[in-house]
């Protein structure tokens, strides 16, 4: 099929956005590549902790007035940015395809799920209202008032260039603080875009700012003294070392968000066909690179004997990589390729080296996305194919680490309470699905897993903009999480009042 037109056609120079101003940085330039076709696509700065200082002191300096904004006025800037995000939706799901790699659908699924973060926060009037009650004691009554505390910091991840950083974006504003957004400098040109949108929405100047850049511009976020919490999605080691430990030891409230493995686990009951279908956008879609993918698959015994678990194991392990073997991979601008690149080369060789390890280690290879074709339009550097790997132990490295590729590992589990300790043995608790029938085993899975967010029958675990998106053990640091009710707590103190009147 013929390729979407591009609306990226000459290499973007991209500016931090500061007070309201467009502002070229100091910092040294990097490329953003389309990674389907290898093309530069943008140069992204990676600006210095000075520039960042200044975006902390237009934001600390627009604080005063936007937080005596009545709540009503401020959302009606989130009802017009939700407005512009629809009117540019195409234009911005190829703009994730060209600067991630991922397919067109999955670009527009990001969008929409992007939007709804904004339209949710619209009811900002509501969610942040507080709480009273009369005459706590004889003629003395008690209330509750949430209220803005002033600067916060967001940091995106790669994998979900524009919807990510809108799990905290528009609550934090709408809530009345201001922001500095620090964009992945792997893909950045998403949020320059909504940026330019929130401007346009009429969102005054240092109110939203953005500062393209990487590790200093982190690290001068998590030390700097007026910005008073930081919201960070990324891996473990940069949530936990850098972000939930920097914020702990300078005061700041924190959402760190981090790694994952999750597991899906097939009961002998589930619908085999309905399963396959959802495990082949969970394992491989956004060519494995989603914090919500399931990686190992846990075919369960439960009730069988040992004949009866193995040919249900094979049916499962069979359908799993034929259906694997048949997804079409290309230039996710061809709105029939359902699997795009990896984001660059160095992230394919990250995960062909855990392929390496995954063989050595003893599992086999039935489906090795190492061996494929990339069409002509596009350059073989960052593509993998679907990958199988059958007979799988918990104890090899590719159940156990997060491999983040398109890289799916079938298991055995003689019984339900069998999978629910390999998951529990596992670091990682952000997401686990089950696949069945049965009401009690579904029940018991949601009880007993220690995952923030569970899937019954489905693959992608992915909570909408009311609820939190949930996650624990070394996959969240913090207590409030993003999204829903509990990032509007995150992004407000409560004041209590106790008033008597003579
Ligand atoms: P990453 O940790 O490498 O980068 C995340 C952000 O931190 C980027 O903006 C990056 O510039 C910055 N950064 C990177 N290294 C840093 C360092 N040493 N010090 C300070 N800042 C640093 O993560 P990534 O590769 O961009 O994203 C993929 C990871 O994010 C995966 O582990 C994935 O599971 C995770 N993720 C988690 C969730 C979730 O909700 N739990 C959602 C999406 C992605």
């Amino acid at each position: 099929m013929a390729i979407l037109e591009e609306p990226i056609q000459e290499p973007l120079e991209l500016q931090n956005y500061i007070d309201g101003e467009w502002v070229d940085s100091e910092g040294e330039l990097r490329d953003v590549v389309n990674p389907a076709n290898g093309r530069v696509i943008a140069h992204v700065p990676i600006s210095t902790e000075a520039e960042f200082d200044q975006a902390v002191a237009a934001a600390q300096a627009a604080f005063a007035d936007w937080r005596r904004m009545p709540a009503l006025a401020r959302a009606r800037c989130m009802f017009r940015l939700k407005e512009l995000l629809e009117e540019n939706f195409e234009e911005l799901s190829r703009i994730q395809t060209m600067e991630h790699g991922k397919t067109i659908d999955e670009s527009r699924g990001e969008t929409r799920r992007g939007i709804e973060m904004v339209e949710v926060a619209t009811g900002i009037p509501t969610l942040m209202m507080g709480q009273n009650l009369e005459d706590v004691a004889a003629g003395i009554d008690e209330y509750l008032i949430r209220q803005p505390l002033g600067v916060f910091g967001i940091i995106g991840p790669y994998n979900f260039p524009f919807m990510v950083p809108l799990w905290f974006i528009p609550f934090a504003i709408a809530t009345g603080n201001t922001i500095v957004v620090k964009p992945s400098s792997e893909d950045p040109i998403s949020q320059i875009k909504i940026a330019e949108l929130a401007e346009e929405a009429g969102v005054p100047a240092g109110v939203y700012n953005v500062v393209n850049g990487g590790r200093s511009v982190v690290s001068r976020m998590v030390q700097h003294p007026d910005i008073k919490g930081v919201a960070f999605v990324g891996s473990t080691p940069v949530a936990r070392d850098v972000v939930y430990k920097g914020c702990g030891a300078t005061g700041k409230r924190v959402i760190a968000q981090g790694g994952a493995k999750n597991f899906a686990i097939v009961m002998p009951d589930a619908d085999l066909p309905a399963t396959i279908a959802a495990c082949m956008t969970s394992f491989y879609g956004n060519a494995g690179q989603r914090c919500l993918a399931n990686s190992n698959l846990v075919v369960v015994g439960e009730g069988m004997n040992p004949q009866e678990h193995q040919a249900f194991y094979r049916r499962v392990a069979d359908a799993f990589a034929e259906a694997a073997s048949k997804i079409s991979i290309g230039y996710g601008l061809d709105e029939s390729v359902q699997m795009g690149p990896l984001r660059d080369a160095a992230k394919k060789q990250r995960v062909a080296s855990y392929i390496e390890k995954g063989v050595a280690e003893g599992g086999k290879l039935v489906l090795d996305g190492r061996q494929f074709t990339v069409p002509g339009n596009c350059v073989p550097d960052a593509f993998l194919g679907p990958t199988v790997f059958e007979d799988v132990t918990p104890d090899m490295t590719i159940a156990r680490e997060e491999v983040f590729g398109p890289v799916g590992a079938v298991m055995k589990a003689a019984n339900l309470d069998e999978a629910i300790q390999m998951i529990h043995a596992n670091p990682f608790g952000n997401a686990a699905s089950i696949f069945t029938g049965n009401g009690k085993w579904a029940r018991e899975f949601q009880h007993r897993v220690e995952c923030g967010n569970i899937g019954i029958n489905i693959g992608i675990a992915a909570p909408m903009a009311m609820f939190p998106f949930s996650g624990m053990k070394d996959s969240f640091f913090g207590v409030l999480h993003g999204q829903g009710q509990d990032v509007v707590r995150f992004f407000t103190e409560s004041k209590v009042v106790v008033q008597r009147w003579f």
